[in-house]
């Protein structure tokens, strides 16, 4: 992988479940160290692109690269052909260790403390020592402020300190790129704030991200790359300045009408 290699790298992606066409050609390149939030409505398919690019589902059509490397081909496979190269669980789970995601729900282990939340999949999966990855939580739930809170419960934890051990878990894992699923729409909108913070401060350190939100003060502050998404299609994409400022398609400035 050279240096302007794109972190992700999707080409005409193709998605059915059974009769249901979902992803209908999507086109989307995320450079390196760049932020792309994802707009659109309910059911446009945003979900769906990130499961793609992590292998939580299969592609019926088209390629996904991350980090150059070729995920999920099937490409001219659809409606049942077989497929013409399919990657091994392992391959999947290598490759899926280099991605972080984190959903609308955050997902934590109830009956372990928000620091053996972070620790657990480090020396499960990483084969870290306890000792190292307890060192490694310990700094990371600082960095998402929250070390004073690391002997806690998800119970005894707010919704937005939940998504904050959520991310401090993803980042344990040394990702290349980190997803996020609508990480604030379950908030309540006074802990939207403190979460966004931490995507703020990530995205700053350098992080490739991609993002679908309803943000829309995030997007225009914290984007390189706005994309909007309709009926399984990119339906405009750009700067923040050309989607947010000036949307050129009539789908982009309808929803942009309903969300603002
Ligand atoms: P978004 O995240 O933009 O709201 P999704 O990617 O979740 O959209 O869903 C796009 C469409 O795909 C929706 O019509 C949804 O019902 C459908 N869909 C998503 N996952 C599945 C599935 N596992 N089986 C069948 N249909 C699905
Ligand atoms: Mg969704």
């Amino acid at each position: 992988m050279t240096d302007d290699t794109p972190m992700v790298e999707i080409t005409d992606l193709h998605k059915e479940f059974g009769h249901l066409h979902v992803l209908r050609g999507v086109d989307l390149v995320v450079p390196t160290g760049s932020v792309c939030v994802v707009l659109g409505p309910s059911g446009s398919g945003k979900s769906t692109v990130l499961r793609c690019i992590n292998e939580l589902e299969d592609l019926t059509a088209g390629r996904i690269r991350v980090g150059g490397e070729l995920m999920g081909y099937r490409e001219g496979v659809r409606r049942g052909a077989p497929a013409l190269f399919r990657r091994t669980d392992k391959d999947i789970a290598r490759q899926r260790s280099r991605i972080g995601m984190v959903f609308q729900r955050f997902n934590l282990f109830p009956h372990m403390t928000a620091l053996d939340n972070v620790v657990e999949a480090q020396v499960q999966v990483l084969k870290r020592s306890k000792r190292d990855a307890t060192a490694r939580a310990e700094e990371l739930l600082q960095r998402v402020g929250l070390a004073d809170r690391s002997d806690h419960y998800p119970s005894q934890l707010s919704g937005g300190q939940q998504q904050r051990v959520a991310i401090a878990r993803a980042l344990a894992m040394d990702p290349e790129l980190m997803l996020f699923d609508e990480p604030t729409s379950a908030l309540d909108p006074e802990l939207v704030g403190e979460v966004l913070g931490v995507m703020r401060d990530l995205a700053a350190s350098g992080m490739t991200m991609i993002v679908v939100t309803h943000e829309i003060g995030f997007a225009r502050e914290v984007a390189d790359q706005v994309v909007f998404m309709a009926d399984g299609v990119v339906v405009e994409q750009g700067s923040p300045a050309e989607v947010l400022g000036n949307p050129q398609e009539a789908r982009t400035k309808d929803f942009l009408a309903s969300v603002l």
